[in-house]
């Protein structure tokens, strides 16, 4: 951690706190959509947190999470290290209510971020990765699923020799349930902000809150006590970690299974919660037509549970209506490993 941390135009010594925002792009009429951003430089050496929400426009429950962490928890006088708070990922999402850019329908962390003269979306995630990204030593990006009965979980991929000692350790502290992805980043896979910080061997943890269009609890306390627990952790602040509370957990490692979708159109009423276990075959959902007749049986293809019904939602689409085209996305569904 250096003397001066600078990230766009903020620049903070040690001991302050400073805003600003780091250079987006140019809109039509020269307005400027710029990415806002708190920067907390510590008075003593370690490590630097990147803590990034609204990478998609409509989980919006990270940028409280990142309020409550810099704006009332954290002191830079007693901090080790920096942490850099990105409330808002994609502002171009986020400024139109939109889950991805409304000028290209771009997702910001599934765009190359190598492309200084790369499209819209593509220059947003450049400036990302040049002033945030690549100064972090430690990433927590925050999402959200819509629907509030949703699982908060959490996502590492630990096929990467780098990284899989850390994120193991800021999954255990951040402590919710783990989905564990273990799909090594190919040699050909694009430069997206998270392959890039892969490579470069800086840990990225996904945390899924849930409720994403509402600032509400649990998600705000558990996203705080998380990224709190984090940084206890890799002694960036004082304390023992403290455990989560209030909301299920499965424990252990799991894996994801995949999406369950619809063999039919409809309006959709579930009938088993996201972390319940469900037996293979069980119906977990059914699909009626508007006359009211039930068309399928949603089955669970796998014991196991599920995480969230995103109910239709797919990338471009605001989804959180209880209804259902043909091949949308009913379910996450994932298994539990061992633990
Ligand atoms: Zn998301």
């Amino acid at each position: 951690m250096p003397n001066v941390i600078d990230v766009g135009d903020v620049t903070a010594r040690r001991g302050e706190l400073k805003k600003g925002v780091i250079k987006g792009i140019e809109l039509v009429n020269n307005v400027s959509i710029d990415i806002p951003v708190l920067v907390m430089n510590g008075v003593e050496e370690g490590p630097t947190l990147l803590l990034m929400s609204t990478q998609h426009g409509t989980e919006i429950q990270g940028i409280e999470v990142i309020r409550r962490v810099m704006r009332e928890r954290l002191n830079p006088k007693s901090l080790r290290g920096a942490v850099i708070g990105i409330p808002v990922g994609n502002p171009l999402a986020f400024m139109h209510h939109q889950y991805l850019s409304w000028i290209d329908n771009l997702d910001v962390g599934r765009v190359r971020a190598d492309m200084p003269r790369g499209n819209t979306t593509e220059r947003l995630a450049y400036a990302l990765w040049v002033e945030a990204w690549s100064k972090a030593d430690l990433i927590v990006n925050i999402h959200c699923n819509t629907r509030p009965d949703s699982l908060i979980y959490q996502a590492i991929n630990i096929a990467n020799s780098k990284t899989r000692e850390k994120l193991e350790r800021m999954a255990e502290a951040f402590g919710v349930t783990t989905i564990v992805y273990d799909t090594p980043i190919s040699e050909d896979a694009p430069p997206t902000l998270g392959n890039m910080a892969v490579r470069k061997g800086v840990p990225v943890i996904l945390g899924e809150l849930i409720d994403g269009r509402w600032i509400s609890e649990p998600s705000t306390s558990v996203g705080v006590r998380g990224v709190l627990n984090i940084m206890r952790v890799f002694d960036m602040i004082k304390g023992e970690a403290e455990p989560q509370r209030g909301f299920p957990i499965v424990p252990g490692v799991n894996r994801s299974y995949g999406i369950v979708r619809a063999n039919r159109g409809g309006l959709i009423r579930f009938f088993k919660k996201p972390g319940e276990l469900i037996m293979q075959g069980e119906v977990l959902a059914e699909i009626y037509d508007l006359y009211g007749d039930i068309i399928e049986e949603v089955k669970m293809p796998v014991e196991g549970y599920v995480w969230a019904y995103p109910c239709g939602q797919s990338l471009g689409t605001s989804g959180s209506l209880q209804a259902v085209q043909i091949g949308a996305n009913i379910a996450y569904a994932f298994t539990h490993e061992k633990g």
